[in-house]
């Protein structure tokens, strides 16, 4: 029998009256859950309990509130090893990948644990003769986040642990191709002992955001996914009178100098592109390589994923897992006949490593050289082991380049060079940088920050904006008089 999952709802496991799809494993095809469309019938129950509980919950002590993150967080840490696997079965990523993610996340319960330092205030006692003025944090009410399937972990930690300890109540919608490891959290937060309603789930997909993003009683939107969806939450949301922060998709670039050490940088760009099927957002999905090099970098990487072994990411031996569905691959194998067809020289073919009676969602690297910008596949997100490498003369005209792009999520710059960095730290516009690190993704307590449409929105996720986003502020003036 088919597991169907049920929604999270006031503290109890309910099903939807409805339809929905079926969760596959990525690496064999096989269906593995099945999750249902909830309604928007189903996210009013949803937003209504956690109206409920935020009556009572925003008035427990910050403390207390801090505490049931660290039993959570113990949790954790304790189900770790359970949690990547599950994350690989569902997503495909190598267990490793999973295992790091499964880390990513637990930081963000720790940071989120700090809340008593994260949510004071600030006085100053003479503003004037004999008057004072303090701000206080309040949180904003209740919140609905949005996930993405390429995270299933790490991304739902960057909202709920912060939002909960802020005094939100919370509902999320996870991503409907990768629902399990989030109901696998609500499990485990479940044993905290937390108080029914204050963290709540509701599987599906387009209905349920909607539902989410034009409820009356949403206070705040957390969103994670692809660019269009990403605007159109964030212009909907917005509409609706809510707070909102959207992440978007992403075509990150990284620059090749040549004075970079070239066999560290390979390594570098292997993880950075083909890591994770290439389904990051801080993914390398662009070389832009110094030409004097170009030839032996492009030889080098070539060699390097000969050396990959591709397969279920499960098996320790495995490099490169699948991607998370047939009908992405058919999307993928498009885009590179049609980067072929625009005249990109496809140095290396992932199609050709797998074999046809492959079961799972297979591609190997591929790597197209000689790519411009006037081509479809510089300018969109492909989010699959696909890099493009542009050959260009210098610093500068790399970094014209990649500011051509509509994205701006990650980019490195591979160098020894102090001044080279200089330059691109000051002239990049994208939001997060590397130098010489294969995938620049910041901490649980840096802001996650990406610019132009890799982010609609004023307060990124994470560190202090998140906490400025979960909470809104109070200022009080007062005199006293004797
Ligand atoms: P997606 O946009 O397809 O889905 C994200 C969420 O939006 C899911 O929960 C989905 O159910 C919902 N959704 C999908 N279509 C919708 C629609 N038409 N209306 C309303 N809701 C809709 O994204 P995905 O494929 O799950 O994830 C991969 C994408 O996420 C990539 O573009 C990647 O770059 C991006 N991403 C960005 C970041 C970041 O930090 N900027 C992080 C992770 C992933």
């Amino acid at each position: 029998m088919t597991r169907i999952l049920k929604n999270y709802i006031n503290g109890e496991w309910t099903d939807s009256d409805s339809d929905g799809e079926d969760i596959y494993n990525p690496a064999d095809g096989s269906v593995i859950a099945h999750t249902p469309h909830s309604t928007k019938e189903d996210v009013e129950k949803a937003v209504q309990s956690a109206r409920d509980a935020y009556q009572y919950w925003r008035k427990v002590p910050v403390p207390k509130r801090a505490r049931y993150m660290y039993t959570f967080h113990e949790l954790l840490v304790k189900h770790h090893e359970e949690l990547a696997k599950l994350l690989t079965k569902e997503n495909g990523k190598t267990y490793k990948d999973a295992y790091g993610e499964v880390l990513r996340g637990i930081e963000n319960v720790e940071f989120a644990s700090g809340a008593p330092e994260l949510m004071k205030g600030e006085t100053l006692p003479d503003i004037a003769n004999g008057i004072e003025s303090g701000m206080y944090r309040y949180p904003v009410g209740v919140v609905g986040g949005i996930t993405p399937f390429n995270f299933p972990m790490m991304v739902p930690c960057w909202m709920f642990p912060l939002a909960i300890v802020c005094g939100n109540t919370f509902v999320l919608k996870p991503s409907e191709r990768t629902p399990l490891l989030a109901q696998r959290l609500a499990e485990l937060l479940e044993e905290t002992g937390i108080p029914k309603g204050v963290f709540n789930i509701v599987h599906g997909a387009k209905d349920v955001v909607n539902g989410l993003l034009e409820n009356k009683e949403v206070n705040a939107i957390s969103f994670v996914g692809s660019q269009p969806v990403a605007e159109h939450v964030y212009q909907t949301a917005s509409q609706h009178g809510k707070r909102v922060q959207a992440l978007g998709g992403a075509k990150n670039h990284s620059i090749v100098l040549h004075d970079a050490n070239l066999n560290k940088t390979v390594e570098g760009v292997m993880n950075g592109a083909f890591g994770s099927a290439g389904q990051r957002c801080m993914a390398t999905s662009v070389c832009v390589v110094q030409e004097d090099i170009a030839d032996d970098f492009v030889a080098k990487l070539n060699e390097a994923c000969d050396q990959l072994t591709i397969g279920d990411g499960l098996d320790p031996n495995v490099d490169l897992g699948p991607v998370i569905r047939g009908s992405h691959l058919q999307k993928v194998r498009n885009y590179i006949d049609l980067g072929e067809k625009q005249n990109a020289v496809l140095v290396r073919d992932g199609r050709k490593d797998i074999e046809e009676s492959a079961n799972g969602f297979y591609l190997g690297a591929t790597i197209f050289d000689h790519v411009t910008t006037d081509m479809t596949i510089w300018e969109e997100e492909i989010f699959a082991p696909v890099l493009c490498v542009i050959r260009v003369k210098d610093l500068s005209e790399a970094i014209a380049i990649t500011n051509e792009s509509d994205f701006g999520n990650g980019s490195v710059l591979y160098t020894s060079s102090g001044p080279a960095v200089q330059e691109y730290r000051e002239d990049i516009e994208v939001g997060m940088l590397g130098v010489n690190v294969n995938v620049p993704a910041p901490m649980a307590f840096f802001p996650f920050s990406g610019w132009k449409q890799s982010f609609y929105g004023d307060l990124h996720t994470n560190g202090r904006d998140g906490v400025e986003f979960y909470t809104r502020k109070k200022m009080l003036t007062s005199r006293w008089f004797d």
